[in-house]
C-alpha cells in the first residue's frame, strides 16, 4: 500500500526541511503499524526562493521525494492538481509545506479509510487563533453567503489537509476545470467524508502568501465557480426596475390625465429611462448566464505548466 503526500510548496525554503522530517517520522512509524509505503511529492509553484534547490537535495537523499517545479507561480488550487495528477499512491493526501497540517494526524485518517466506510478523511479546524480578527470575520460572512448561494456545501473552516481514496482522486482529476476551487470541488464529487477537528496551528517557518486582496479574490473565484446565483440576482433586478417603471407610468398618466401636466416631460422621461435600463439589466443577466458558462470552459488553457521534475533530473544525472 502506496501513501502519496502531495505538499503545494510556494516559497518554502525554509518550512520544506522541516516537514520533510516530521512527514518521515510519521512515515517511519507507519511503516511499523500499518506497513504503508511513502512518496512526498512537493510541487514547487514557481517560487523566488530555493524551494527547487531543496526539493532537488531531498531527492537526491531519499528517492521517495518526488517533485514538481511549475514554470511560473500558478496557485495554490493548481499546484494541488499537479501533484495529485503525479501521485501513484492508492490513497493520496494533501498538506501544506508550513507544518499547519500536521501529518501526526495521518495514522488516524487512515484507519477512517481501511474500514472501507469513508473515502476521505478531511480536517477543519475550530479556531481561527492566531489570525487578524477582521480575516476572520471577513471569512465567516464567506462562507455563509456561499452557502447560500451555492448547492455545493462549503464547509465553514475546512482546511486543504485531506486523505482520500484513489477513486475520489481519479473523480477530482477528472474535474479538468480551469477556473479551480478546491474546496467546492471536493465538495462537489461527493464520496464519503469523514471531519476531523484541530486547533489551528502557526506556521513553523516562513510567511503566509495571503493577503486580503488575494483571499477577496478567492472567495469571488469560489461563488462564481460554484453558484450562478449572481447573475439570477442580477436579472432580478432588473425586473423589479421593470415594475418600478410601470408603476411611474401608470401614475404619470392617470395625473395627466386627471391633472394636466405642468412640468411637461420630466417625470415621463426619469419612467422610460427606468424602464429602458430595467429591460437593460434583465436582458443582460440572462446573457450573462450562458456567457459565464460556456467562457470558463471554451478556453482550455493548461491547469499548470511544468518546467521539471524528478524525472527529468534523474534523466540528465544518468547521462
Ligand atoms: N501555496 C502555493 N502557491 C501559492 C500560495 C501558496 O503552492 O501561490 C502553498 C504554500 O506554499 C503552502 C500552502 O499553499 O504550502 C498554504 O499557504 P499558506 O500557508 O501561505 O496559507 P495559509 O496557511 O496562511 O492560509
Ligand atoms: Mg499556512
Amino acid at each position: 500500500m502506496l501513501i502519496s503526500l502531495v505538499v503545494p510548496s510556494y516559497n518554502e525554503e525554509e518550512a520544506m526541511p522541516l516537514f520533510y522530517q516530521e512527514a518521515s517520522r510519521v512515515a517511519a512509524e507507519m511503516k511499523k503499524s500499518h506497513g504503508t509505503d511513502f512518496e512526498f511529492i512537493f510541487v514547487d509553484d514557481g517560487s523566488r526562493d530555493g524551494t527547487l534547490r531543496v526539493a532537488r537535495e531531498l531527492h537526491d537523499r531519499d528517492p521517495r521525494v518526488r517533485y514538481v517545479s511549475f514554470s511560473r507561480n500558478f496557485g495554490k488550487e493548481s499546484a494541488i492538481y499537479a501533484g495529485l495528477k503525479a501521485a501513484k499512491g492508492d490513497y493520496v493526501a494533501t498538506l501544506d509545506a508550513d507544518l499547519q497540517d500536521p501529518p501526526a494526524l495521518l495514522p488516524q485518517m487512515l484507519d477512517v479509510l481501511l474500514t472501507g466506510d469513508y473515502d476521505c478523511a478531511a480536517t477543519r479546524r475550530t479556531t481561527r487563533k492566531g489570525e487578524p480578527p477582521v480575516r476572520s470575520w471577513f471569512a465567516r460572512k464567506f462562507y455563509q453567503i456561499i452557502n447560500r448561494l451555492s448547492d455545493t456545501e462549503i464547509v465553514d473552516g475546512a482546511r486543504d489537509y485531506r486523505l482520500m481514496s484513489r477513486k475520489m482522486v481519479d473523480a477530482v482529476l477528472s474535474m479538468a476545470e480551469y477556473n479551480r476551487f478546491s474546496k467546492g470541488i471536493f465538495s462537489w464529487v461527493g464520496f464519503k467524508t469523514k471531519w476531523f477537528d484541530y486547533e489551528n496551528i502557526e506556521r513553523v517557518a516562513g510567511q503566509t502568501k495571503w493577503n486580503f486582496w488575494g483571499l477577496f479574490k478567492y472567495s469571488i473565484e469560489g461563488i462564481v465557480g460554484f453558484s450562478t446565483a449572481p447573475l439570477i440576482i442580477a436579472a432580478g433586478a432588473g425586473v423589479i426596475f421593470c415594475l418600478a417603471a410601470f408603476v411611474g407610468i401608470l401614475f404619470v398618466v392617470v395625473r395627466a390625465l386627471a391633472f394636466g401636466d405642468p412640468t411637461s416631460g420630466w417625470p415621463s422621461m426619469v419612467c422610460i429611462m427606468l424602464l429602458c435600463s430595467g429591460v437593460q439589466l434583465f436582458c443582460l443577466g440572462i446573457v450573462g448566464e450562458y456567457l459565464a458558462k460556456t467562457y470558463l470552459e471554451v478556453k482550455h488553457r493548461p491547469i499548470y505548466i511544468e518546467r521539471e521534475t524528478e524525472a527529468d533530473r534523474d534523466a540528465r544525472r544518468s547521462r
